[in-house]
């Protein structure tokens, strides 16, 4: 009759233990109280015992699996750069949202579909294919669009071993390079720009001298010629290196330390500006006409304002028909002080106003070549101005004249 009982009383905890088993198997790690009530059977405790320790283990594993899985899809989800992987049959398994941008895709839909069905990108499809067959490391620069915008993409791919198969699948990473090709494409022009500048004075300076060794030195009058040539083109390639090395002292500065700048009165800046431009324009018979308030004051890398508005006058008096009026003006406006030059000269076609401030551009090669310019002067005053946190701006009518400004922020502090 006891040992009925007490046999039935087994079976009732073995049964609810069995359910316990279950919740577990389910993925409900919480601890059941009722079923691990210890004091039920002696016999039963060593398996209860065992059961709870099962339970914390598979708890705190399942935790920090779900942790990391977590940390893993936050990882991919922030991430730069594309990420997708396939299997071994072409399937998508994982794609990240960069992925999806750049496919016009949601992870939704990809997830589970063959690339042919997704990827809707020959290119990427051809790569992804070549990968998975040649099970080897690879890479690749494919074209996307987006927006309408073209992005150039470094696509690169590592085989992925899925499981114990053999089969691979494998993990593709899309990196969008396009900004660095622009950099790269600037940096090839740049260096043929220069290579060019310096070909032309050195090309003449060659001819000169080899001419006046054939005999040209013997004749006074020839000799005077070409080593005026010669001294020239000299004085030409001078002020190119000039302009390039000071053009690459302030690109390697993004911002000056405002921690240098100097508080000066504007009005002292024009007055060294006149002095400087003051042959040259009077070999020209121009006049400059200087208007400043005389206490208003600018904080400022002082020598490199003067080199900006030093560069501005230049091209005005270059520009300028033979006895034209050219103005400084000095005005404080809003947070801004505005240093302007105006001229009366021959003015710029509205075409060539968005690209005026690039490196070497020219209105007319030939001509403002002949001028004796660099063609950097203005890149130098657009730099100048933006490493004091300011713009430069312009505006013409071809004709009537030209008006150049340099805006600077008030306060930097
Ligand atoms: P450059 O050394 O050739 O003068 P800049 O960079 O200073 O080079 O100027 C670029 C071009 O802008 C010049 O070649 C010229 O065509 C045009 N330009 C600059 N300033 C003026 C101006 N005040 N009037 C008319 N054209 C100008």
């Amino acid at each position: 009759m006891i040992k009925d009982l007490l046999r039935r009383s087994q079976h009732r905890v073995i049964a609810t233990l069995i359910s316990y088993i279950q919740q577990i198997g389910k993925g409900d790690f919480r601890p059941n109280f009722v079923a691990v009530t210890r004091d039920s059977d002696s016999t039963l405790v060593p398996l209860i015992d065992a059961l709870e320790e099962m339970r914390k283990n598979l708890s705190s594993t399942y935790h920090n699996l779900t942790l990391r899985g977590a940390e893993y899809e936050t990882l991919l989800s922030s991430m730069q750069q594309g990420v997708i992987a396939v299997d071994a049959e072409e399937r998508i398994i994982k794609l990240n949202s960069a992925a999806a941008r750049f496919l016009n895709l949601t992870d939704m839909h990809a997830r589970g579909r063959s690339i042919v069905e997704a990827f809707h990108h020959a290119g990427l499809e051809r790569f992804v294919r070549a990968v998975l067959k040649s099970n080897s490391f690879s890479e690749t620069e494919l074209v996307f669009v987006m927006q309408e915008r073209e992005f150039i993409v470094q696509a690169s791919a590592q085989p992925l071993a899925l499981d114990n198969s053999g089969k691979r699948g494998a993990v593709v990473v899309l990196h969008d390079i396009s900004r660095l090709k622009r950099l790269e494409e600037l940096r090839k022009e740049f260096v043929s720009n220069v290579s060019h500048e310096l070909k032309t004075p050195i090309t003449s300076i060659k001819g000169s001298v080899e001419t006046l060794l054939d005999g040209a030195y013997r004749n006074p009058a020839d000799a005077l010629k070409f080593l005026e040539m010669i001294a020239r083109h000299t004085d030409r390639l001078d002020k190119l290196i000039e302009s390039i090395l000071s053009l690459a002292r302030l690109e390697s500065e993004a911002k000056v330390d405002a921690h240098n700048f100097e508080e000066f009165k504007i009005d002292d800046i024009f007055q060294s500006v006149q002095q400087i431009c003051r042959d040259r324009a009077l070999a020209r018979g121009i006049q400059l006409e200087l208007t400043c308030p005389p206490e208003l004051m600018l904080q400022a890398d002082r020598m490199l304002v003067e080199q900006a508005l030093v560069n501005l006058v230049n091209n005005a008096i270059d520009y300028s028909d033979p006895r034209g009026v050219i103005q400084l003006l000095a005005i404080s406006e809003d947070d801004e002080i505005i240093l302007s030059v105006k001229d009366n000269g021959i003015g710029i076609e509205s075409k060539h106003l968005p690209r005026i401030f690039e490196r070497f551009y020219r209105v007319d090669q030939a001509r403002d070549r002949k001028s004796g310019g660099t063609g950097l002067g203005l890149a130098i005053v657009k730099h100048i101005c933006q490493v004091h946190g300011g713009y430069p701006s312009v505006e013409s009518v071809p004709g009537k004249g030209s008006t150049f400004k340099i805006h600077m922020p008030r306060h930097y502090f």
